[in-house]
């Protein structure tokens, strides 16, 4: 029987092939300013999103692309996500479901 894998192994197993361009961009950074509660920071399990000082930094090749930073954002921040799919084969390609 084959030995079980914690989340942090799993997630560890991933590889990725990013995209040059972002997938993940916003439609006005001066939402994310004056976004009080930031979900996205706190919904991310892959810690895409940071809070530099004054500005958001998005490192989104380490998506999982999961979405549950569009839905955090449109529901309780100031709706300033853009998220889109990366184009083709790129993204995450999962080692395990
Ligand atoms: S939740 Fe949306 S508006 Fe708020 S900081 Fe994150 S991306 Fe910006």
């Amino acid at each position: 029987m084959a030995a079980r894998l914690s989340i942090s192994e799993r997630l560890g197993a991933n590889s990725f092939q990013t995209d040059k361009t972002p997938h993940l961009t916003l439609s006005d950074p001066a939402l994310c300013t004056r976004c009080e509660l930031k979900p996205c920071i706190r919904v991310c399990p892959a810690e895409v999103y940071h809070w530099d000082t004054d500005h958001l930094r998005i490192n989104y090749e380490n998506c999982l692309e999961l979405g549950a930073c569009r839905v955090a954002c449109h529901q309780l921040g100031n709706g300033a996500l853009r998220w889109e799919f990366p184009p083709g084969t790129r993204g995450v390609i999962y080692r395990y479901g």
